[in-house]
């Protein structure tokens, strides 16, 4: 299959494209490099030995997208990560949220369906269930979000639900990530946050590796096992790994559904920090701050309709998931900048630079 993916260049899109291509597909990225870099994509080429097409190419300009689907005619289907993705970010503007993330999706469905192009797997998210506290979370749970951010993937899904009820030849996954983390074994990619990190793993391995102090601990009295935060964080390479099933779904069905991507397990921030500390050999300073307005004490998937139905469960625990985090956090303290690639320049390869393509 020829499979287009929106955002490639990303934390989930970078691992997605791993799996892909090592299971045969023939992947084109289309990524404007807004929160990433094109070195993740060397990095791709690099785990994997084979190259793809990329274009440096933003999803609202239509024209640039169109000629991107005029020069690929054979697209089979599309995966679409690329959005803009902080909580707080999304608060402070709005605007920029509502206008990536709802017009480059409207953009990518036009384009999409003038090429007759009609199978989507999209990056939903957890999000979509807003401050519930009912766990485990069923699809079925009620949708309604807290922020700008999670209004976008609630508007989408309901747009992409309109999309599959006018047209029938269409077919789309909807996929909502619990809590991504870990990176690929290789340590080659990973994620790579600009800032600060506003999430626990990134900021645990920060401090891991010295870029930062200490973690604060956003509250200790919520009702849970030890009074912190509980989620179900996944391993993005089990992640990755949901979006070749949703392939499978979407490429033998029709209409639109959505699947809870997580372990069904909920971990709380002081097991996550052990687990981390355990994985690195380091200890994680750390002290407890005032909780984060808008943080629910619990929130974990039941996963059991991506099981049944996509044929997908999470195989990687917290030991893989903080062991990975690790490797690339040590081999890249400051992401893909080269400079700073330490362990892998020595012993791998050179490799060539992926080709770009900038229509
Ligand atoms: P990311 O920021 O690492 O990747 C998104 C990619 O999309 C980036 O490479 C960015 O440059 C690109 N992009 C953004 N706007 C674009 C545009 N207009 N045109 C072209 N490219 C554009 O994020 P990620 O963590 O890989 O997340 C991927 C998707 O999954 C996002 O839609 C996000 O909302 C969703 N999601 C992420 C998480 C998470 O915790 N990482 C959780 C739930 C859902
Ligand atoms: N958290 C924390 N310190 C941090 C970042 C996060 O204590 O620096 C806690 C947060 O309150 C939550 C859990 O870690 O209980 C996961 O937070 P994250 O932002 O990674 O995911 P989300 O809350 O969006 O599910």
């Amino acid at each position: 299959m020829t499979i287009l993916i929106t955002g490639g260049a990303g934390y989930i899109g970078s691992h997605t494209c791993v799996e892909l291509l090592n299971n045969g597909e023939t992947i084109i990225v289309v990524d404007n490099f807004s929160n990433s870099k094109p070195e993740a994509l060397n990095r791709v080429q690099q785990i994997t030995g084979k190259t793809f097409r990329i274009y440096d190419a933003d999803l609202l300009d239509k024209k640039q997208l169109r000629e991107i689907f005029l020069e690929n005619e054979d697209i089979d289907a599309v995966i679409h990560f690329a959005g803009l993705k902080a909580v707080g970010e999304s608060v402070a503007v709005p605007l920029s949220y509502y206008r990536n993330n709802i017009n480059g999706t409207l953009v990518l469905c036009e384009v999409m369906q003038e090429f007759t192009v009609k199978n989507l797997v999209f990056s939903s998210s957890a999000t979509v269930y807003g401050a519930t506290d009912q766990v485990p979370i069923t699809e079925n749970s009620p949708l309604g979000s807290t922020n700008p951010y999670g209004r976008t993937k609630v508007m989408i899904e309901q747009i992409l639900g309109d999309i599959a009820f006018a047209d029938p030849d269409w077919s789309i996954a909807s996929l909502r990530y619990f809590n991504p983390v870990g990176a690929h074994e290789s340590g080659l990619i990973g994620e790579d946050p600009h800032g600060i990190p506003n999430n626990l793993m990134p900021f645990i391995s920060q401090v891991a590796v010295g870029k930062r102090e200490e973690l604060h601990i956003f509250g200790r009295e919520y009702n849970t096992r030890d009074g912190t935060g509980v989620r179900d964080y996944i391993h993005v390479v089990d992640l990755a790994k949901g979006h070749l099933k949703a392939l499978e779904k979407v490429t033998a069905m029709k209409g639109m559904d959505a699947y809870n991507l997580g372990t069904g397990k909920g971990l709380s921030v002081l097991e996550m920090v052990m687990a981390f500390e355990n994985a690195a050999n380091k200890t994680i300073p750390f002290r407890f701050t005032e909780p984060r307005p808008g943080d629910v004490a619990v929130c974990y998937a039941d996963p059991s309709k991506a099981g049944s139905q996509l044929g997908w469960q999470a195989e990687r625990g917290p030991e893989a998931m903080c062991k990975d985090t690790w490797r690339w956090q040590r081999n890249n303290p400051s992401g893909y900048d080269r400079k700073t690639l330490t362990v892998y320049k020595e012993k791998t390869p050179r490799h060539e630079p992926v080709e770009f393509f900038n229509s």
